[in-house]
């Protein structure tokens, strides 16, 4: 019987975003699929700031660039006054991230996009037709049995990832629970060939919010077409397509405006995720692991987080560089953060757009026009919303009352602690060519040293699986001989985005989540924070224990 490292069942696009972030490690990988080809359904069409800085990593930012529709622009839109209550800016994160925006892409573009570098790879493979019928654990290996076109298939696994969509297979045969609600209300969701640009009441941008008591809408602009949103009530019949134009016609106040359907589709709306994600050496990612409703475009962004959460720490088990403990902190940190996205972000926004009571609805307007004009508040909004401000705390801990109230009033950005991800800020290389942070963690961590080049900080040995570079204000001159190890940090910017202190490190893992800050004072005791005190610093939430990493230093 066949035996390979990783298999990964479902090629959606947290599948194939597993197999890329495979692809950065150098683990040989391969994905099956029930269909004869990649899905055509659209679905997801927005992705987010920090999904594209993982597809850069993933090495498929291009095509995405090059396919999808940028903005920076998120309007939240009063239907009754007719008013943009507030809008949301990405343009301001443009020190946190290469990526200060939004970006529209059908879902299928962005599978198709991911596939074609999948079929070019030399460690990773795409097998259609191959639908997988059961999984078991014996001992050190999971046997998977498909059935494919030229018959039975069994093939043996160390790892299986279970990215098999909302429906898993796997997740049944495990007898996985899904937790939360399924909303009475259902969405349907129509794409339109139709001139909003120019034809609307009102200019909209690529993603508004029209809040409602009884009809809400949200319009999502593609590269071709516009997608429309729009709730369908627990006793109500399900619109056909002229009902469906009426009411875009009505809300853009536009009766006689030319329309024409490509396609419309009728979803449940969920917020659940599973009560356990990881079951000896098999792991749930994306759909399998949580549903979101579709309203904050959340779903599929969320799913590429958990991919670039757990590879990276099923390479370094694979290669020999950590325990199995390690493993255990993919369900601690991404189910709160799956929660947290269905809950408190996707389904709070549907809330907030249908709201009934005239003093509710008052009290939300004030409040959405006052966070329209206050800078710091519209950072934080959009830090959170654009998924840069996601956050992997050992103890979460809420930011106090007085750091809220500095961030919002004197536009103060919160520093960057243990568990955060680091921004991507921009510096220049040794050979003075800009580039950014991200860009020096792709493969393993980054331990990063703010300090002085001039006062010759010592490096140490070198560690397998960790870069190590200096964050420095002055450039390394030559005679230091730290020059092919020196960021320029120009002004000290990127120091003081993250208010290092002086001399600290800063251990920061492929998934750019900061594992560890280390004082000047104990920089010797670097590789042993790295093997031993890692996973308590990765979010571990028992932080008297410790888990050795097996690492071959
Ligand atoms: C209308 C709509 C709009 C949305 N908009 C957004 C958005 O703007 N932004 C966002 O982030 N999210 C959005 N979402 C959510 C997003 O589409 C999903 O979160 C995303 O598709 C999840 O990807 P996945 O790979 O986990 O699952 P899926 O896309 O469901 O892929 C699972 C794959 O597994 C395969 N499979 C299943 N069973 C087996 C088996 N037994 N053997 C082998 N293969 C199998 C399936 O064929 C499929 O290809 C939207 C969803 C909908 C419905």
């Amino acid at each position: 019987m066949e035996r390979i490292p990783v298999a990964i069942v479902g090629g959606g696009p947290i599948g194939l975003a597993a197999g890329l972030e495979f692809e950065r490690f150098g683990i040989p990988y391969k994905i099956f699929e029930e269909d004869p080809t990649l899905s055509s359904k659209p679905k997801a069409g927005t992705i987010l700031p920090r999904s594209l800085e993982i597809l850069k990593q993933q090495g498929v930012i291009q095509g995405v660039l090059r396919e999808g529709l940028r903005f920076d622009e998120v309007h939240f839109i009063d239907r009754v006054s007719d008013r943009v209550l507030m809008r949301m800016l990405m343009h301001p994160m443009s020190d946190e991230s290469l990526y200060p925006f939004i970006l529209n892409l059908p879902q299928s573009d962005l599978e198709a996009i991911m596939a074609e570098k999948i079929t070019q790879s030399k460690i990773g493979e795409l097998n259609f037709n191959h639908r997988l019928q059961s999984v078991e654990q014996t001992g050190d290996k999971c046997v998977l049995k498909f059935e494919t076109a030229l018959g039975h298939q069994s093939i043996e696994a160390q790892y299986v990832l279970a990215c098999d969509g909302g429906r898993s297979v796997i997740r049944h045969q495990l007898g996985i629970e899904m937790e939360g609600v399924t909303h009475p209300e259902r969405f349907l969701v129509a794409d339109f060939k139709v001139d909003l640009d120019r034809r609307a009441g009102r200019q909209l941008t690529y993603l508004s919010y029209v809040f409602d008591p009884d009809e809400w809408v949200i319009f999502v602009r593609q590269p071709w077409f516009w997608r429309f949103l729009i709730p369908i009530l627990p006793d109500a019949d399900e619109p056909v397509a002229s009902v469906v134009i009426d009411k875009i016609r009505r809300v853009v106040k536009n009766p006689s405006l030319p329309i024409e359907l490509i396609d419309m589709g009728i979803y449940n709306v969920h917020h659940r995720t599973a009560t356990k994600w990881q079951d000896g050496r098999i792991f749930l990612l994306g759909d399998a692991a949580h549903l979101i409703t579709p309203v904050g475009g959340l779903g599929l962004n969320t799913g590429i987080q958990d991919a670039n959460n757990l590879v990276w720490k099923l390479a370094w088990v694979l290669q020999g560089w950590a325990g199995p403990e390690l493993l255990h902190t993919y369900e601690q940190e991404r189910a709160p953060i799956a929660r947290f996205n269905a809950r408190n972000q996707a389904d709070r926004n549907r809330d907030v757009m249908r709201m009934k009571s005239p003093i509710k609805r008052t009290v939300r307007n004030i409040v959405l026009g006052w966070m329209d004009k206050a800078e710091g508040l519209q950072w934080q909004a959009a830090h959170v919303r654009s998924l840069l401000g996601t956050t992997y705390k050992p103890k979460p801990q809420k930011q106090s009352v007085f750091m809220q109230w500095k961030t919002a009033r004197h536009f103060v950005r919160p520093p960057v602690e243990v568990g955060d991800r680091i921004p991507d800020g921009e510096v220049l290389d040794p050979q003075g060519v800009t580039a950014r942070l991200h860009d020096f963690f792709d493969d393993g961590f980054l331990a990063l040293y703010v300090q002085d080049v001039r006062t010759r900080p010592d490096l140490g040995q070198r560690i397998e699986g960790v870069h190590k570079w200096l964050l420095t204000r002055f450039d390394a001159a030559f005679d230091t001989h730290l020059r092919s190890h020196a960021l320029y940090d120009k002004g000290g910017r990127l120091a003081k985005r993250i208010a290092a202190q002086p001399g600290s490190i800063y251990l920061i893992r492929p998934d750019g989540h900061v594992a560890a800050i280390i004082a000047e004072k104990d920089a010797t005791k670097l590789p042993a924070i790295y093997r031993q005190q890692l996973l308590n610093n990765a979010g571990c939430p028992e932080p008297d224990s410790v888990h050795p990493m097996t690492a071959t230093l």
